[in-house]
C-alpha cells in the first residue's frame, strides 16, 4: 500500500537517533487507511467556539495547538477486526460501541486533555483524572512537601468536566 504521508524524514531521523542514542524512533502509523474526515475551516471554527474557545474538558483557553477530540473514541488506527479483538480480550478501555467520525462526536480539546483522554470514554477519563492527586503524592516529593506544609489539600471532589458546567452547544 502507498504511504499516506512521506515517512522518509522519520526514517532519516530514526537512523540518527539510533546511531547516537541507541533508541529507535518509530515512524507514525502511515500505512493504515485514514479514518478521519478532512475538516474545513468553518467546521473547525464552529468546534472551537462550542465552549467559548475553551477546552471542553478542563476549561482552559485553547491556544494555537488545540485538537478536535472524538467524544466517543474512534480508534482511528484500528481496522474493525483489530477493534473487535481489543474489546473481546478486554485489553482496552471501551465499554460502549466504537465512536464515529461525525460532527456530533466532536469536542474542542487542549492537546493535554486530548492526549490523556486518548481512547478513554468520558467516564473512564473521569476515573483516570480522579487518580491524579494520589499519583502526584506517590511520585512527587514537591507535592508531599507542599501537602505537609498545608499548601495543597486534597479535596476529593468529584471530577466535573467543563462542558458539564456549560449550556449544551447547538
Ligand atoms: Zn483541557
Amino acid at each position: 500500500m502507498r504511504p499516506l504521508v512521506n515517512i522518509e524524514p522519520y526514517q532519516r531521523l530514526s537512523k540518527t537517533i539510533y546511531k547516537h542514542n541507541k533508541y529507535h524512533l518509530k515512524p507514525p502509523l502511515v500505512y493504515r487507511e485514514k479514518k478521519v474526515m478532512k475538516m474545513n475551516k468553518e467546521e473547525r471554527q464552529r468546534i472551537f467556539e462550542m465552549f467559548g474557545g475553551k477546552c471542553a474538558y478542563c476549561g482552559k483557553e485553547l491556544n494555537g495547538r488545540w485538537h478536535v477530540d472524538h467524544i466517543i473514541p474512534i480508534y482511528r488506527n484500528d481496522t474493525d477486526e483489530q477493534f473487535e479483538r481489543r474489546i473481546k480480550h478486554g485489553s482496552r478501555r471501551m465499554d460502549i460501541p466504537r465512536g464515529k467520525d461525525v460532527p456530533e462526536n466532536y469536542y474542542p480539546s487542549c492537546s493535554r486533555c486530548n492526549g490523556w483522554k486518548s481512547t478513554f470514554t468520558i467516564e473512564s477519563f473521569r476515573a483516570e483524572i480522579s487518580e491524579q492527586a494520589k499519583r502526584a503524592r506517590a511520585y512527587s516529593c514537591n507535592f508531599r512537601m507542599a501537602e505537609d506544609f498545608g499548601l495543597i489539600k486534597e479535596t476529593g471532589i468529584e471530577v466535573k468536566f467543563y462542558f458539564e458546567t456549560q449550556p449544551k452547544p447547538q
